[in-house]
């Protein structure tokens, strides 16, 4: 019994010890959102069915960053509104990055240039987007972007564009100008060419544009992705073909993990689980895409 006793507890200190995560993580795609965002009650998680249990902003923000937390994401890039990404910088300033959304969940316009600068210089937003313009029937290219992403270059601010595509109905129920083709990633090529200095992240790594955004990524070294969203929302096999196809072309240098976690924060275990389990994956390898990658792209010493 004695014995039995003993490898029961060894086997349980094994799984406790199993459970801590070793790895240093960035998120580079995260929503600081509050809990009127998807609606009261939110909806299930649309992979694993979990309600979300937050019913106030508070609670919210302290579920999202407990989850980061006990995860070991020690950064987030965290996109939302000025007075979101502001609650979530308060409650945790040495893990939270604050990005500025645009269009955000208030709908609010965008600063003129001055105000922008001086945003940015007072450290309000370090990072430029989600840009989810796609949604709104937009592009980079759009002419009221352009005096943005001129100083987002000058500056050295990091912009970060929502690329590939989005849930089924998008275009009938919340956005009706979204096109899918507009998510396509050939179609930043002239603003790279006009901005050869801008950093740019392209989000959720094009998906389903795998032959464009390779041909970007090639041709453009400057321009990194991440995998949000695909690394939960899809089917396995066919994130982990359109991932590997990435690793094989040799672009595991500039792809970085983002949870894209929306209101789930179950999200973010899950994604990490999957990259983790990726059969193709090394070591070294995951440890470029969760963590090296960003470091380097959003200068993080
Ligand atoms: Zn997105």
């Amino acid at each position: 019994m004695r014995i039995l006793f003993t490898t029961i507890g060894c086997l349980i200190l094994l799984s406790a010890s199993q459970k801590i995560p070793q790895r240093k993580i960035i998120d580079v795609h995260f929503h600081a959102h509050l809990a009127g965002d998807y609606g009261q009650p939110p909806p299930a998680n649309p992979r694993t069915g979990k309600i979300p249990k937050w019913r106030n902003d508070e609670e919210v923000i302290a579920m999202m960053l407990a989850t980061l937390k006990d995860n070991n994401v020690v950064k987030a890039i965290a996109a939302g509104s000025l007075s979101t990404i502001r609650n979530f910088q308060m409650a945790d300033p040495e893990r939270i990055i604050p990005a500025l959304d645009y269009p955000d969940s208030q709908n609010n316009p965008l600063p003129d240039t001055a105000t922008f600068v001086r945003y940015f210089q007072e450290k309000r937003f370090s990072v430029f987007g989600e840009l989810a313009l796609q949604y709104e029937g937009k592009t980079l290219a759009d002419a009221e972007l352009e005096p943005y992403l001129a100083i987002c270059e000058r500056m050295g601010i990091p912009v970060a564009l929502h690329t590939g595509m989005s849930f089924p109905n998008t275009t009938y129920t919340c956005c009706p100008k979204f096109r899918t083709h507009l998510g396509n990633p050939q179609l930043i090529e002239e603003v790279l060419v006009k901005h050869p200095k801008m950093k740019i992240q392209l989000m959720h790594l094009g998906f389903p544009y795998l032959q464009e955004t390779k041909a970007i990524m090639n041709v453009y070294p400057q321009v990194y992705a991440d995998i949000g969203a695909i690394d939960w929302l899809r089917p396995l096999p066919e994130f982990y073909s359109y991932l590997q196809s990435f690793i094989d072309g040799g672009f595991g240098k500039r792809i970085m993990y983002g949870s894209d976690q929306m209101a789930w924060e179950d999200a973010i275990p899950l994604s990490i689980k999957n990259i983790e389990n990726a059969p193709f994956l090394t070591e070294s390898q995951k440890d470029d895409i969760f963590y090296n990658n960003a470091a380097t792209f959003y200068n993080i010493k």
